[in-house]
């Protein structure tokens, strides 16, 4: 089934066009509206005037995260205040989250994308579905939320944590469908079996999930140990939340709501735009947002496009599997984690040197992260030799790398000299979960 046979499955001449229209409408807006975008075109020396049509979008500045924490909390917003009706930040960011302002038209732009979504995966109005990423600041929890509630299937709001009271809910809710992380979704599994219920005495047949990097092989084991069928969901709070792009049936690539995110892959070194079948950095223009539309925002996020025809029916753009990322950022139970975060904190103590390894691992199907750091040689003469101080230090620092990233972390003091000395970037990091 599809939601929006009109926009979804329109001709890819009729699209463009469409497309064309709202760009150059959204270069107006912000060209307006956004003193940052405003210098950034006069710079390029462009003006709305001269972006006609999306081929035009290789004259528009990039935007990067770094734009949006320079501007923290609002300076990218381009609607007034008294239309912002939501705001959401992204998880664990270097210095200062990433601030995100919804207008009621953003947000009944999302619920649209995300109903589209849901059809494709095989939700109906007759159907029960539990939403099982965080509530919160978090754009997946009231993101996926409002797209069920648009769509008019029956909506159970779980978040995430109580994870044997939401399977005793799956069971006795009849729950058929089900959004979360991929790595949640294995961990409800492994839950169900340790409480003795198994996958037939649920009616679960479809689940969505993303928010994080999974493997054919992760989807596999979802799809047995749940008995379900797994489709991707991708998307990010910097464009929108969860629905800039869902698989189909087909499940060969996921379809991009090209409508309102227009997608471009580049070279994430020379920044010039490549053509589709070749992997590179996903790129987006937001091209309907108004609270803070963002011309040509990188994703960091490493894929490939194709425009080859899919057998759903759809016209859009599919993405590939996210294939890894043009910087440090790691995700770690659904929150982005940069290891200059962690560095941060071990530097603010003076007792720690600036010699650190983060480990990440994957115990069950929970994302477990362990920062090993040295003491400092001065430190280790006066007492840190021994167990108390060392205790009390590892204490210390969990504590304030938990306050940082929201995850908790193990820490692991270690005495001079004993970590490998890195060479060259990302040697800081181990990351043991196999993924490929
Ligand atoms: P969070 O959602 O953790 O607050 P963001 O919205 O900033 O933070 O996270 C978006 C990032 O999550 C994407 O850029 C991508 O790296 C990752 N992501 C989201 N969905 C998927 C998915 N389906 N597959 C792979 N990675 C994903
Ligand atoms: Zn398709």
């Amino acid at each position: 089934m599809i939601w929006n046979e009109n926009k979804e499955c329109m001709s890819v001449d009729a699209r463009r066009e469409l497309q064309s229209k709202r760009l150059h409408r959204v270069v107006e807006y912000v060209y307006h509206n956004v003193p940052f975008y405003r210098s950034k075109l006069q710079e390029a020396d462009v003006t709305p005037d001269d972006i006609r049509s999306v081929d035009d979008i290789v004259k528009l500045p990039f935007t990067t995260k770094q734009d949006l924490r320079d501007n923290y909390p609002f300076g990218l917003t381009a609607a007034p205040r008294s239309e912002i009706i939501r705001i959401h930040a992204s998880s664990g960011t270097t210095g200062n989250p990433t601030i995100v302002g919804y207008t009621r038209k953003d947000i009944s732009v999302w619920s649209e994308c995300m109903a589209r979504c849901l059809t494709s995966y095989g939700i109906t109005r007759n159907d029960i579905f539990s939403v099982a990423y965080g509530y919160g600041l978090f754009t997946g929890g009231l993101g996926v939320h409002y797209g069920v509630e648009n769509l008019g299937a029956a909506v159970v709001p779980a978040s995430t944590g109580s994870t044997e009271k939401h399977v005793r809910l799956l069971k006795d809710l009849g729950v058929t469908g089900i959004a979360c992380t991929p790595s949640y979704a294995l961990h409800l599994a492994e839950t169900m079996e340790k409480m003795g219920i198994a996958k037939e005495d649920l009616k679960l047949r479809s689940g969505a999930f993303g928010a994080e990097p999974w493997t054919e092989n992760m989807r596999h084991e979802i799809e047995n140990r749940l008995g379900i069928k797994a489709f991707n969901l991708y998307g990010l709070s910097e464009i929108m939340g969860p629905c800039v792009s869902y698989e189909c049936d087909a499940q060969n690539g996921s379809h991009i709501n090209e409508d309102h995110y227009f997608p471009e892959i580049i070279d994430p070194e020379t920044l010039s735009p490549l053509p589709c079948g070749q992997s590179g950095e996903l790129v987006f223009t937001t091209l309907t947002k108004e609270g803070m539309p963002l011309l040509r925002y990188r994703t960091r996020d490493l894929c490939t496009l194709y425009d080859t025809p899919c057998e759903c029916g759809r016209t859009s753009i599919r993405m590939g599997k996210i294939l890894g990322r043009s910087d440090d950022m790691l995700i770690i139970r659904g929150i982005n984690v940069f290891p200059s975060q962690v560095e941060s904190v071990i530097l603010s103590m003076p007792e720690c040197a600036p010699h650190y390894l983060l480990i990440v691992d994957r115990a069950g199907n929970l994302d477990t992260l362990t920062v090993q750091v040295e003491v400092r040689p001065e430190f280790f003469a006066q007492g840190f030799d021994t167990f108390e101080p060392i205790i009390r230090l590892e204490k210390e620092l969990s504590a304030r790398i938990k306050s940082v990233l929201s995850i908790g972390v193990k820490v692991e003091v270690k005495q001079p000299g004993t970590l490998a000395r890195s060479e060259g970037k990302n040697r800081f990091v181990i990351d043991n979960r196999k993924l490929k």
